[in-house]
């Protein structure tokens, strides 16, 4: 494996995905701070190991143009994770067909295509890492939630494909299965420092339904993706690994 450590991080303004830039550049890595939203890359103006890039991962043309960057910026990859990802709940036969297709292009396509621009750098590396941001809905299933919880579901399957097709060139690949965590997607954006009696009701309904009884900082999802990318999980491969506080895990009917 090369000894460069360059990586690509997309969903990059806020959330899981700038706190895990942020781990990867404290821990010396050179990040490449992928996002759809140019204002909110903001955030990395000045920070000497990480390089913010605007692009649409669902769209072949800019996951070509991340590959060129990272190429230009830091002569190659040695990691990459697929993290950009949106909501969008509606019933079987109310969610509009064109917000599907989106969630379909942004949350499936878009690591499936990020992954095919990327792995002539990660093979030029001579191997690395791929990590893809799933969900325990990709392990369960939600009413109203079926369009998004189909794609994190597909990214496992191919997360266990491409393990088997990858593996060999020293390329490992795997999934992180976040629980409920304080970002943007899940309703969270603007609530730091609120006091916890005053976060919105779903806040408190989900959190009575992890064991742990909270919700997770973006930071103890950007440590598990750390991990899948470095050499400390260099036996791992094919895994989804379930950061949830134990609540997909506990359940089960209780009398
Ligand atoms: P977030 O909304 O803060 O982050 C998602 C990021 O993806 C945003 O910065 C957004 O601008 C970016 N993005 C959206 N569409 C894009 C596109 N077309 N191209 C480039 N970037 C795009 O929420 P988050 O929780 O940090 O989400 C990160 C990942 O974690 C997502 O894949 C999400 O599905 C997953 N996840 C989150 C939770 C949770 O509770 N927060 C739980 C399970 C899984």
């Amino acid at each position: 494996m090369s000894e460069g450590k360059n990586v690509v991080v997309t969903g990059a303004a806020g959330g899981i995905g700038r706190a895990t830039c942020e781990r990867l550049a404290a821990a010396g890595w050179q990040v490449l701070a992928v996002d759809h939203d140019a204002g909110k890359l903001a955030w990395t103006q000045g920070l000497a190991n990480v390089v913010a890039l605007a692009a649409d991962v669902s769209s072949e043309a800019d996951n070509q143009r991340i590959a060129a960057e990272a190429e230009t910026r830091f002569g190659g990859v040695r990691a990459a994770i697929f993290n950009a990802g949106i909501g969008g709940g509606g019933s079987i036969d109310g969610l509009p067909f064109a917000q599907f297709q989106r969630i379909l292009g942004v949350n499936l396509v878009g690591p499936v295509l990020g992954i095919r621009a990327l792995l002539p750098l990660l093979r030029r590396a001579g191997g690395g890492a791929i990590a893809v941001t799933s969900s325990t809905m990709g392990v369960g299933g939600e009413a109203e939630n079926w369009a998004y919880s189909m794609t994190k579901h597909a990214l496992i399957g191919l997360v266990q494909s491409l393990s088997r097709e990858i593996g060999w060139e020293g390329i490992r690949i795997n999934a992180l299965c976040p629980g409920p965590t304080r970002t943007a997607i899940a309703g969270m954006e603007g609530q730091d420092g609120v006091a916890e009696a005053d976060l919105p009701p779903h806040y408190h309904s989900l959190k009575r339904q992890v064991p742990l009884q909270r919700w997770a900082d973006p930071d103890e999802m950007a440590s598990v993706l750390e991990f899948l990318v470095s050499p400390a999980s260099s036996y791992v491969n094919g895994h989804a690994l379930v950061a949830d506080g134990g609540a997909v895990v506990g359940t089960g009917l209780t009398l």
